[in-house]
């Protein structure tokens, strides 16, 4: 009998395990954009964000980045410490695209003259809007000295992986972050993955990332594959 899960979200389902203060996150197949107006399925994307998240999570540790990760027992499941989740999305942007372009009028792709953090309230009835740090301590999302390590960390983590993709020939052009606590720790939850960051090719500026999905670009799961590829060196 399949086990029930404890939680179940677009992208992923959250088993109990026999441990205490450890959680199962499955990796579906399954696509949503746009809050969930637009569905489908991307062949193996399961797999292949969790050897990406994976990936990146034994980067950050190198880093000195607290974060959930354990281990990954099977291709479509990784071992995390449980989280109380912080209802706050943090976005990083080095790059405009996406919602940001749309909002202050820049063109996709301009540089940003400097780093950019985002905060959006975690609520699909509502779907996420953007927050500053007066509404998150009005709101009690998340304590001011909480929120002190979110940006902390997420800007640390910008550092990491730009420098680290550019090496790859990717560039990071923006990303969403989750938080949660563990035993009273603020830890990175989640994942990170072509779902999650927006990649271009450094070279030819190459959408590698959702846009594909979200945008009718074709070839999402090739460039989903190319990513782990070019992180790994493994043949998806
Ligand atoms: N993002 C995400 N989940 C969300 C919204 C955004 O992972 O619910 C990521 C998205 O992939 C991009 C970054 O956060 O890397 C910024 O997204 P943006 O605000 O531009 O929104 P979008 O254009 O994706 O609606």
């Amino acid at each position: 009998m399949e086990k029930q899960p404890m939680y179940e979200g677009k992208a992923k389902r959250v088993y109990k395990t026999d441990v205490d203060g450890e959680l199962l996150v499955y990796f579906k197949d399954d696509a949503t954009a746009f809050n969930g107006e637009k569905k489908g399925t991307i062949e193996s994307k399961g797999v292949l964000n969790n050897k990406i998240s994976t990936f990146f999570f034994n980067l950050l540790s190198e880093h000195g980045i607290p974060h959930h990760f354990i281990s990954m027992p099977s291709p479509r499941e990784m071992l995390v410490k449980s989280l109380e989740i912080l209802p706050v999305e943090v976005v990083v942007r080095n790059i405009a695209a996406g919602s940001l372009a749309k909002r202050i009028g820049w063109e996709e792709g301009t540089k940003l003259p400097q780093t950019v953090l985002e905060m959006y309230y975690k609520n699909d009835d509502l779907g996420d809007p953007l927050i500053n740090n007066y509404h998150i301590k009005m709101m009690g999302l998340a304590t001011e000295e909480q929120v002190k390590i979110m940006e902390e960390y997420a800007l640390k983590i910008n550092e990491v992986l730009t420098n680290y993709l550019k090496t790859k020939k990717l560039e990071l052009i923006d990303f969403k972050l989750e938080f949660g606590v563990h035993k009273g720790e603020v830890l990175l939850g989640d994942e990170i993955s072509p779902d999650t960051c927006r990649f271009w090719d450094s070279e030819t500026g190459e959408k590698m990332d959702k846009d594909r999905f979200r945008r009718d670009l074709g070839n999402v799961e090739e460039a989903y594959k190319e990513v782990l590829y070019r992180l790994t060196g493994e043949k998806a």
